[in-house]
C-alpha cells in the first residue's frame, strides 16, 4: 500500500510509452513498439562527412545549434543531423548511436542512461529515464553464493549483472515524444561509421589495452575487439563493426520490437543465460524475453532548484544525480564569501561529503524506494547539514542527516531502522560513460548521459550483433551482509541508483548552461565544480570544464584508511590544493576526474559548445554556423 501510494506521488508522468502521452500530436509512427519509417535507407549519402571528418577541437563558437560529444564523427553527427532539419533530440540520439560504435567500451545499445529536455516552444523540461533494470527472476540473493558474496569481478563479468538494456527503448520514446525525425533516420549516420568504419585514436586502444584481459577470456569480445592475436588494434587502424552496422539496420526498419520482443532480444537473452564461450566462464543471468517485452522508459519530471538566482534542473531518482547536486548547492547557497576561492572549496568539498552520505543512505529507485525528496531538498534540511561545517576538514565518514524532519509529504514514511550508507566502498575509475550536450535553432536543449557501466561493460559482446552487454547491476549496494537492507538493494524489476548528472542551468527563463559528465560516483563532483566554477567564480565555459578537478564522495578510497577526497594532479599541486591541506584534506590523486561536455548560451545569441581539451584525449564541440 505504501509503495502505491508513493508510486502515485513520485514526478512520473507516464508509465508507459503510450499511456497518458500529453505529446501525441508528435508521436510520427504507430504506436506498435515500431518505427518503420526507416528515412532514407543510403546512410552513404547524406553522411559522407564522417568518413573524414574534421580534426577534433574542444570549443566552438556560432549559431543555429550546437552540438559536444567526447568523439568528432558523433558531434558531426549531430551537426549534419541538424542541417538535414533535425532538432536537437534528433541529433542528439545520432550522435549517441555513432558513439555506440566509436565509443563502445563507455555507452551503446547494450546499456541505459538518462536525458535532460527543454522544450523551447512549450517552455518546459522534461527527462527521459532509460535506465536498465534487474530482470524479474533477479534477486540479490544471486549475488552470493553458500551465505558468501560472489567475488566483485565475477560478478562484472557475468550474465548476473546485466540489466535489461533501455538505451533503445529510450531513444525511440525520446524521438516520438519530441523529435522530429524517426529512429530509423536517426540510426543513419550509426550505420554508416560502423560500416565504413574509423580511424581508431590512442583513447581507444588506451580502452582496450585496459580491457585487454577481459576481452581476451570472452570469445566474443575477443574476436571483435583484439586482433587474431590477441592484442588491441593499434593507432591508425581503420575499425569496422558490421555486425553493429547489421544491427542498426534491424532497429531501423522493423523498430524497437526487433530489440525487445524479435531477434536481437533473443540473442541478448541467449547471450546472458548461456554467455559466450569463455576461460574461465561467465556466470549466467536470468534474463528473459519477458522482461526485454515489459521494459519501458520512463518520463519524469526533472528535480529542479535554484543557486545564485539560476535554476538547476537535472535528473530525479533513480538517478541520485539531480538530487545531490541540489542538496550540495542548497548547503553552499548563503555562502557568500565565492572571492576566496579556496574557501569556498573547502566548503564544497565537506558539502560535497554530507550530501553523498545523504545519497548513499537514501537514493534509490522512486518505484521501489520511499525517497524523502522533499525533506533532503529543504532548505531547512541543509541547514542541518551546513551547521556541520568549520573551518577545517571534517574526519572519518560523514553520516546521513535526518531529512524527515523535514518532509511534509508523508508518504516516505519513515524507516524503523534508519537504513545504513552502504556505498563506503572504495571509489573505482572514471573512464566509463559518456556525455553529450546539444542544442538546435529552435532553442530546445538536450543533456544526455549514457552508460553501460564500467569500462568494457559485462565483457559480453552479444554474438552477433557487435555491441557489448552492461554490468548495470553492479551500481545496485552489494553488502557482505546478505540480509542486510539498504535503499540501494537489488531487487526484481529494479532499476539500480545512479550517478548520471545531465543537467541544465537556466536564469530568467533562458538557458545559460547545459552540461554533464561521465565518471561513476566522481559524475556529481564533475559537474558541482563545473557549475561552482561557472557561477561562483565567473569562470567562462570552456574554463570552468578544464579546470582541475576535486571529488568529495565521503568514501575510503583506499581500504583500511579514512575517508579522502580524489584529485587531479594539477588540482593537488595548485596553491588551492596546498591550502586545503592545510585545513586538513586529504587527496589521493586521480589522474583524471571525469570527461565533460556543455554548452554556453551567451548574451549576444551565440553558442559556445565545449568539450575537453585534454581528458579522455580530448573531446569534439562544434556549431552549425561558426
Ligand atoms: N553506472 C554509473 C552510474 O549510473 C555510470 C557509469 C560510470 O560512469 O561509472 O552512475
Amino acid at each position: 500500500m505504501k509503495k502505491w501510494l508513493a508510486l502515485s506521488l513520485i514526478p512520473l508522468v507516464s508509465l508507459t510509452g503510450f499511456l497518458a502521452c500529453d505529446d501525441s500530436t508528435q508521436v510520427s509512427a504507430p504506436p506498435d513498439g515500431g518505427s518503420p519509417d526507416s528515412g532514407s535507407p543510403d546512410a552513404g549519402n547524406a553522411f559522407r562527412s564522417l568518413a573524414n571528418p574534421p580534426a577534433p577541437v574542444p570549443t566552438a563558437v556560432g549559431r543555429g545549434g550546437a552540438a559536444a560529444t567526447v568523439d568528432v564523427r558523433a558531434t558531426l553527427a549531430a551537426i549534419e543531423i541538424l542541417k538535414l532539419g533535425g532538432n536537437a533530440i534528433d541529433a542528439s540520439v545520432a550522435a549517441a548511436a555513432v558513439l555506440g560504435v566509436t565509443d563502445p567500451f563507455s555507452c551503446g545499445i547494450g546499456g541505459g542512461g538518462f536525458m535532460v529536455i527543454y522544450l523551447a516552444k512549450e517552455n518546459r523540461f522534461v527527462t527521459v529515464d532509460h535506465r536498465e533494470k534487474a530482470p524479474k527472476a533477479q534477486t540479490a540473493s544471486l549475488f552470493y553464493a553458500e551465505g558468501k558474496r560472489i567475488d566483485t569481478n565475477e560478478i562484472i563479468a557475468s550474465g548476473l549483472s546485466v540489466g535489461v538494456p533501455g538505451t533503445v527503448r529510450g531513444w525511440d520514446e525520446a524521438l516520438r515524444r519530441y523529435g522530429k525525425k524517426s529512429l530509423g533516420e536517426v540510426l543513419q549516420p550509426g550505420i554508416f561509421v560502423a560500416e565504413n568504419g574509423f580511424v581508431v585514436d590512442t583513447t581507444f586502444v588506451d580502452q582496450t589495452k585496459r580491457n585487454q584481459a577481459r576481452f581476451q577470456r570472452v570469445s566474443s569480445a575477443r574476436k571483435l575487439y583484439l586482433t587474431d592475436a590477441g592484442e588491441p588494434r593499434a593507432v591508425g587502424d581503420l575499425f569496422k563493426n558490421p555486425d553493429l552496422g547489421a544491427t542498426y539496420r534491424k532497429i531501423a526498419e522493423g523498430g524497437t520490437r526487433v530489440f525487445y520482443e524479435g531477434e536481437v532480444g533473443q540473442k541478448i537473452v541467449d547471450a546472458v543465460r548461456q554467455p559466450p564461450e569463455a576461460n574461465p566462464p561467465l556466470r549466467p543471468g536470468v534474463m528473459t524475453m519477458e522482461d526485454l517485452a515489459n521494459y519501458d522508459a520512463r518520463v519524469r519530471l526533472p528535480v529542479e532548484s535554484t543557486y545564485r538566482g539560476h535554476t538547476v534542473v537535472g535528473m530525479p531518482a533513480p538517478s541520485s544525480g539531480g538530487m545531490t547536486l541540489a542538496e550540495t548547492l542548497n548547503i553552499l547557497t548563503p555562502y557568500t564569501e565565492t572571492g576566496d576561492r579556496e574557501l569556498h572549496l573547502h566548503r564544497y568539498i565537506e558539502a560535497s561529503r554530507l550530501a553523498y552520505a545523504d545519497r548513499n543512505a537514501f537514493h534509490g529507485d522512486p518505484e521501489y524506494t520511499d525517497v524523502p525528496l522533499q525533506g533532503l531538498l529543504s532548505p531547512a534540511f541543509a541547514q542541518t547539514r551546513r551547521a556541520l561545517i568549520t573551518d577545517t576538514a571534517a574526519t572519518g565518514s560523514a553520516k546521513a542527516g535526518d531529512p524527515y524532519a523535514h518532509q511534509s509529504d508523508p508518504s516516505p514514511g519513515r524507516p524503523p531502522v534508519q537504513p545504513p550508507a552502504l556505498d563506503t566502498s572504495p571509489g573505482g575509475a572514471t573512464r566509463e560513460t559518456t556525455h553529450l550536450t546539444v542544442t538546435d535553432s529552435e532553442g530546445n536543449i538536450v543533456s544526455y548521459t549514457f552508460t553501460i557501466e564500467f569500462e568494457g561493460g559485462s565483457s559480453i559482446v552479444v554474438p552477433g550483433l557487435g555491441f557489448i552487454l552492461n554490468n548495470e547491476l553492479t551500481d545496485f549496494d552489494i553488502p557482505t551482509d546478505p540480509n542486510a537492507k539498504a535503499a540501494n538493494i537489488l531487487e526484481p524489476g529494479k532499476r539500480p541508483r545512479s550517478s548520471m548528472t545531465p543537467t541544465l542551468i537556466f536564469k530568467d527563463g533562458k538557458p545559460r548552461v547545459a552540461l554533464g559528465s561521465p565518471g561513476g560516483s566522481t559524475i556529481i563532483t564533475t559537474v558541482g565544480q563545473t557549475v561552482i566554477n561557472y557561477l561562483d567564480f565567473n569562470m567562462p565555459i570552456a574554463e570552468a570544464l578544464a579546470s582541475p578537478r576535486v571529488s568529495e564522495r565521503n568514501i575510503v578510497v583506499t581500504p583500511g584508511t579514512d575517508t579522502k577526497s580524489t584529485a587531479e594532479p594539477a588540482f593537488i599541486n595548485s596553491d588551492i590544493g596546498t591550502k586545503l591541506k592545510a585545513r586538513g584534506h586529504q587527496f589521493v590523486e586521480m589522474a583524471e576526474i571525469g570527461a565533460a561536455t556543455g554548452i554556453q548560451f551567451n548574451e549576444d545569441g551565440t553558442l559556445t559548445a565545449v568539450a575537453e581539451p585534454v581528458r579522455r584525449g580530448g573531446g569534439s564541440a562544434m556549431v552549425v554556423t561558426p
